[in-house]
C-alpha cells in the first residue's frame, strides 16, 4: 500500500504568506498539525481550552478559515457517520481518499495514484481546473467485515 505523503508545516506556510501569529492562533495550529484524528471544530475548541481557557469556539472557526482559504487544511464531512459535523485535517502534499466505517466509526487512508489520474482526466475532459477534491467512500472496515462473517469451522 501506498504510503501517505508528508503534511504541509501549518506555522511555516503561514509565515511564507506573512501571516500574524497570535499566541491562540498557535495553539490551535498546533492541535490540529499533531491530531492523528480527524477533528470537529468542537473537539478541537475542547482542545485548545485546556490550553488557554479564553480560546473561544469563534477563533477556531476563524483560524479553520484562514487555514481553508490557503487550502492547508481540508474540510471533510466524513459521509455524515456523526451527523453533520465537520472535519478537518492539515493537506498533505498528495491528495488522499477516506474510507469510513459506517458500523464503528473508524476512518481509514488510502492514497493511489489514481486519485491524480482520475483529477487530470477531468479536467481535460471537463476543461475545469481543480483547485481541491475529496473523496470518501462508506462501508464496513475489514473489522467489522470479520466479525459479520459466520465463524469458519
Ligand atoms: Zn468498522
Ligand atoms: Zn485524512
Amino acid at each position: 500500500m501506498e504510503q501517505l505523503a508528508p503534511r504541509r508545516n501549518l506555522r511555516d506556510e503561514l509565515k511564507d504568506r506573512g501571516i500574524r501569529m497570535t499566541h491562540q492562533r498557535e495553539i490551535v495550529l498546533e492541535l490540529i498539525q499533531g491530531s492523528s484524528r480527524h477533528l470537529d471544530a468542537e473537539s478541537l475548541w475542547k482542545l485548545a481550552a485546556r490550553k488557554d481557557t479564553c480560546i473561544n469556539l469563534a477563533t477556531i472557526y476563524r483560524t479553520l478559515t484562514l487555514l481553508k482559504r490557503f487550502g492547508l487544511v481540508d474540510e471533510l464531512d466524513l459521509m455524515h457517520i456523526e451527523g453533520e459535523k465537520h472535519y478537518y485535517e492539515v493537506t498533505r502534499l498528495r491528495s488522499h481518499i477516506h474510507l469510513a466505517c459506517f458500523r464503528c466509526g473508524e476512518i481509514q487512508e488510502f492514497q493511489t495514484p489514481l486519485f491524480t489520474k482520475l483529477c487530470k482526466q477531468v479536467e481535460q475532459e471537463c476543461s475545469f481546473s481543480i483547485k481541491t477534491g475529496r473523496l470518501e467512500f462508506g462501508g464496513l472496515c475489514s473489522k467489522c467485515r470479520q466479525k459479520e462473517r459466520p465463524a469458519a469451522d
